[in-house]
């Protein structure tokens, strides 16, 4: 239903977006959405009874909350499973994440990661406990040189494609793994028998990939409008301009868009808040979709991939997530390869780079036959975080908030959030924002 003027309009259907209708109720608020479907870059694709999710995702809530919220809406299209994350480097697997798992490398390796872990101890016992300076100084001041060599710094630089000493820790949380030194120990004495680390089980759909998550939502809202592309935006009228015709009035805005997007559609661009996007830094993904015409190509579930010789950093491998992710005795798997500005990705080449690359792996073997393959971009993938991201995003989105334009999510506020997080932020809008009953 198109209108031309709503009291909230949400911008973007993606998982924020949609949490943030599906708590507003029956509350009046109108969506916009510029794909054909809902779910952003928590979305799958489907070619040919093939699902591709636009980059692995799994979802593993920590909240009763939506724990159960997500279990009630999925119903029986679900399944918990171990989490299968393996680290594949000198020509052998172990299991993520690295730092706690080097049983099964070669001797040399163990015995260069165990000393250079040793030597950032002493050096911490030495200087005490400093701040590290940036990101790279982080890793050779708590793992030392062994593991920066063989995993750290190389899979690092695959997957930000921005120099390490330009990232602050801030982003940081529980992505990066800390385990004691006994626990490396261990973990390169004798082989681990699960995953462990903050998502070490997953729930994920059993039909439909990671879309189906964001689908579940759908009963319980008002439909969006796709194919609905935020052009414009006049703050002094409240109006938005929809792919460069229609406008509609608002009273408020919830903006899930990236914030870049954003000052895009800006029809007048103050210069403070040009010069404050212009600090903005992000990183893109090329997803590289492979249907193969063999019942499993891997029981892993991801690969993380730190060889600079090979194109990708993470694998994933959907038909062990789930079997119906591909038609009965085939296969769906992807590559994931960043880019970014000051680091780009030659595209032509890319689907030959990557299956040149699973050959060597051996992930893909002589009599494989590959169906098909197919690209799909993400453009804004990981905010950089350097120093400017904080005050630029900041101040970004308090001049919008000024305006009653209101950022949430993880590319509007410019941070590092996972599905939970997107989750629980479309509550707490519908908590902020809840305008009268429509
Ligand atoms: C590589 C990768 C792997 C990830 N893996 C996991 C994982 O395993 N588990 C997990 O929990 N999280 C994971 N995440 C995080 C998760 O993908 C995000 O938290 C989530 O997609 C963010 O949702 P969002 O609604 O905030 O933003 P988005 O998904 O970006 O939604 C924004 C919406 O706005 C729309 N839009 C954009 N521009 C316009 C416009 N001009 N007009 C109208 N609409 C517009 C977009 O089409 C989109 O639908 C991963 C992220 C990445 C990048």
């Amino acid at each position: 239903m198109n209108r031309d003027h709503a009291n909230l309009c949400i911008l973007g259907a993606g998982l924020t977006g949609l949490s943030a209708a599906y708590h507003l109720g029956d509350r009046d608020y109108f969506m916009l959405e510029k794909a054909v479907r809902v779910g952003g870059n928590c979305r799958t694709e489907e070619k040919s009874g093939f699902h591709f999710d636009a980059a692995g995702h799994i979802f593993y809530p920590k909240t009763d909350y939506v724990k159960e919220l997500v279990t009630r809406l999925l119903g029986e299209n679900r399944i918990e499973a171990d989490r299968q994350a393996w680290i594949y480097s000198h020509r052998t697997y172990t299991r993520y994440p690295f730092q706690a798992n080097l049983y099964g490398l070669p001797a040399d390796v163990i015995k260069e990661c165990l000393l250079g872990l040793h030597d950032a101890h002493v050096r911490e016992a030495r200087e005490g406990s400093v701040e590290p300076a940036h990101f790279l100084d982080f890793i050779y001041r708590t793992f030392g040189d062994g593991i920066a060599k063989h995993f750290m710094i190389p899979f690092n630089n695959k997957h930000w494609r921005v120099p390490l000493d330009q990232l602050n820790l801030e982003w940081m949380g529980k992505f990066v793994p800390r385990p004691t030194f006994a626990q490396v120990l261990d973990g390169s004495l004798k082989p681990a028998e699960k995953c462990i680390g903050q998502n070490a089980t997953f729930m994920y759909p059993k039909r439909g990939g990671i879309q189906a998550v964001c689908d579940s939502f759908l009963p319980h809202i008002r439909p969006p409008e796709l194919n609905a592309e935020i052009t414009g935006i006049d703050l002094k009228k409240r109006t938005l301009e929809i792919n460069h015709g229609r406008t509609i009035g608002y009273e408020k805005v919830v903006s899930t868009l990236p914030l870049p997007v954003l000052v895009r559609c800006l029809k007048d661009l103050p210069t403070d808040i040009a010069e404050a996007a212009a600090k903005l830094r992000w990183n893109s993904l090329y997803i590289v979709n492979i249907a193969v015409d063999t019942p499993s190509l891997t029981e892993r579930h991801r690969v993380y991939v730190p060889d600079a010789d090979l194109v990708f950093h993470k694998l994933a491998f959907y038909s062990a997530y789930a079997p119906l992710m591909a038609p009965p005795n085939q296969c769906a798997a992807s590559a994931e390869v960043g880019y970014s500005v000051e680091s780009p990705q030659d595209r032509g080449t890319i689907e030959e780079r990557v299956i040149t690359g699973l050959r060597r792996m051996d992930i893909l073997k002589p009599e494989h036959r590959i169906l098909f393959t197919h690209v799909m971009d993400m453009p804004f993938a990981y905010a950089v975080y350097d120093e400017h991201r904080a005050p630029a995003s900041g101040y970004l989105r308090e001049f919008f908030a000024r305006h009653d334009v209101h950022c949430r999510g993880r590319y509007a506020e410019w941070e590092y959030q996972n599905m939970e997080k997107n989750i629980l932020t479309g509550q707490r809008v519908a908590e902020e924002f809840r305008p009268s009953a429509g």
